[in-house]
């Protein structure tokens, strides 16, 4: 068969995916480099109670009374920071046993040389490692944690273990030299086999808006790069959340993805954000992660609004699988529809 190289667009209507935040904990503070001003916006984990916390049974409860009737393929664990949570081997292990195709994690690296071996030995498929410089001190200014070195010591561990898919996070961030610090870091991604994503700053109301306007990089100032030393592969379109993937396939056999957030008011966007007000500067989209639940069993399908929280608290603990469904899928109706 003849091979072709032009971009493959594939639609996807719901991810089959769910994101369990596994704790509220992280030993990183993440901030801009110049002013120290904090970033991180908890990945919109909403949390409302700081004595809530869902046990080990609940989450594998949780994965298995949803994972058939969703049609959910894959687990995506986060957190603050996953690797602080006391089982996350037997947890991964839990999820590989309830069917889930892939089961990925996403760390900032620091607990990565100690617990590699553990997460490979739990079936993990995929590890996403946060590293959003290469110059170990902007790390260090970055996260408030000298150990750019440890982090990519685990990385090197993760692979030695046999986890097969690594790929690296950073959230594109200005500071001298950037676009140096940025090739190395992709030139390393290919001598390493690692893929890459590239994530621009998401605002939020948490954050502090001269920081954004100032600190704010976009990944597209590479497309020339992108353009001259490779091509487009594929193009995922998330239909739901208006956000579309791009995955490049560099000729260094680097693949690196990005993010484009359309616009949220096209027709087959979520109804609920046709007419939200936040939906000019909204970002991320609603359901952007499939189904997303926190460490206080509420499900969260929107960075921007705390207003749009689930609480299924009292359904997980009563392991009332039919009811959980039926609370989740028809909030989903009702947001989506
Ligand atoms: S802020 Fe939330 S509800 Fe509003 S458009 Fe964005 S995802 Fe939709």
């Amino acid at each position: 068969m003849q091979k072709t190289n032009r971009t493959v667009i594939k639609e996807v209507d719901w991810p089959k995916e769910i994101r369990l935040l596994v704790n509220k904990k992280c030993n990183y503070r993440c901030s801009f480099p110049d002013t120290g001003i904090k970033w991180c916006h908890e990945d919109g984990a909403h949390f409302f109670s700081d004595d809530k916390e869902a046990s080990f049974d609940d989450f594998v409860f949780t994965a298995r009374a949803l994972k058939q009737p969703f049609h959910l393929e894959k687990v995506k664990i986060a957190g603050m920071e996953p690797l602080l949570y006391h089982r996350i081997g037997d947890l991964i292990k839990e999820f590989k046993q309830a069917g889930y195709r892939e089961v990925s994690l996403t760390t900032n690296g620091y607990f990565l040389e100690k617990k590699a071996k553990e997460l490979a030995e739990s079936g993990l498929d995929t590890l996403t490692v946060s590293i959003h410089s290469m110059n170990p001190e902007i790390y260090s200014k970055i996260t408030g944690s000298d150990s750019l070195d440890r982090v990519l010591r685990g990385i090197a561990r993760a692979k030695k273990a046999g986890i097969r898919n690594i790929k690296i996070n950073r959230v594109m961030l200005r500071f001298d030299h950037v676009w140096q610090d940025i090739l190395f870091f992709i030139d390393w991604a290919a001598k390493e086999k690692i893929s890459i994503k590239l994530y621009e700053l998401i605002f939020s109301g948490c954050l502090d808006q001269k920081s954004y306007f100032s600190n704010y990089l976009s990944w597209r100032s590479l497309l020339g790069y992108f353009c001259k030393n490779g091509r487009l592969k594929e193009v995922r379109r998330f239909l739901i959340s208006g956000r579309e993937r791009l995955f490049w396939q560099l000729r260094s056999g680097v693949r690196v993805e990005t993010d484009i957030f359309n616009q949220k008011m096209i027709p087959k966007i979520a109804s609920f954000c046709q007419t939200c007000p936040l939906a000019s500067y909204c970002q991320e989209g609603l359901f952007s992660y499939g189904i997303e639940l926190n460490s206080e069993m509420v499900l969260s399908p929107c960075l921007l609004r705390d207003d749009l929280s689930l609480d299924v608290w009292d359904l997980v603990k009563a392991r009332d699988g039919k009811r959980l469904f039926l609370s989740i899928s028809s909030y989903i109706k009702k947001l989506v529809d």
